[in-house]
């Protein structure tokens, strides 16, 4: 497939999923076992086609990024346990150059974390000029984990004045604002909330405490969320609502089919690249005399 037909099938794909104003969003709106048209049997094999396509065309754009050493990407994935965050990582990001690419994970915080402001401990993984940032899981878990379990808040070392009935509107405040501060300097933000259901999580979880070589991924914390399921997706509802913009926009993702996780990313990944009209950097004419004389002396010996 060509190029710009390439762009042009990612945009199909990724905008019904895109979200970038938050008003009017509601969550029920998306449903985790959309596939779009692609029918789950018979259009799986294309759709990993289209994938490997996608990953071809994203290594030939991330060279670009790399080259003109002028825009960085952030991309930022949040999502329940289970829903496919590090496989949609692995696999859209397979075929790009390891030099050119970030990832960070955030777990909970340090004490070193809680000594200072939220967003801290993200601001020091922030990616390179050049370069593409993933963060697995980011600041979000402040007004999604943070708000679902107050006792996270607690330990924040926050002056009791502050922590006001309002706290996540002054967060959500916040993130807005980093995050357009980022955007006028050159840093494009694509956000992405894998959205599985919770049928489809417990099948996830029940398969890794069957499987053996699974085993290793169960927690029995994880499962003790979902005791918090409801709270979860008021939390992550309102996020959404709050911190789409059109500069940084969510990605609601249907997350209960990897494989269609995995295109509508990829695609996404390329709608924000293509539209940065990367290109590699042109030589002036001083550079282009300098190489004529390399050639020269190369040719001599
Ligand atoms: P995995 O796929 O391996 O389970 P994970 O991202 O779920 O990856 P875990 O170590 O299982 O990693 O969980 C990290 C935990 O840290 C999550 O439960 C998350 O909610 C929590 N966490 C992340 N940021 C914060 C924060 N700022 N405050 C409190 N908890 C946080
Ligand atoms: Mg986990």
């Amino acid at each position: 497939m060509k190029t710009k037909k390439l762009i042009k099938r990612a945009r199909q794909v990724s905008h019904p999923f895109r979200i970038t104003k938050g008003k009017d969003f509601r969550l029920k709106d998306i449903d985790p076992d959309d596939t779009l048209e692609f029918n789950k049997d018979e259009h799986k094999p294309r759709a990993e086609e289209a994938l490997a396509m996608g990953v071809a065309a994203l290594a030939e754009f991330q060279d670009k990024l790399y080259a003109q050493d002028k825009w960085a990407v952030l991309l930022i994935f949040q999502a329940m346990d289970a829903a496919g965050k590090d496989g949609a990582i692995k696999h859209v990001m397979s075929g790009v150059n390891p030099q050119g690419c970030q990832v960070y994970s955030f777990k909970s915080p340090s004490s070193e974390d809680l000594d200072h402001d939220f967003l801290w401990r993200c601001m020091k993984c922030l990616p390179n000029r050049g370069q593409i940032g993933i963060f697995n899981r980011s600041y979000y878990e402040e007004v999604l984990v943070v708000r679902v379990h107050r006792a996270f808040l607690e330990k924040q070392k926050l002056p009791p004045k502050l922590m006001r009935k309002n706290i996540w509107k002054d967060r959500f405040e916040d993130i807005r604002n980093f995050e357009q501060y980022l955007t006028r300097n050159g840093v494009i933000v694509r956000k992405f909330f894998l959205h599985v259901s919770k049928k489809e999580q417990k099948r996830r979880f029940l398969e890794r405490i069957d499987n053996p070589v699974k085993n290793w991924k169960f927690s029995s914390n994880d499962a003790a969320e979902r005791d918090y399921w409801d709270d979860y997706m008021k939390a992550y509802e309102e996020m959404i609502q709050e911190t789409a913009t059109k500069d940084s926009p969510w990605y609601v993702v249907p997350a209960d089919n990897k494989w269609f996780t995995r295109v509508v990313v990829g695609a996404a990944i390329i709608d924000a690249l293509a539209e940065l009209k990367l290109a590699y950097p042109k030589v002036d004419d001083r550079k282009l005399k300098e190489l004529a004389a390399a050639r020269q002396k190369l040719e001599k010996k």
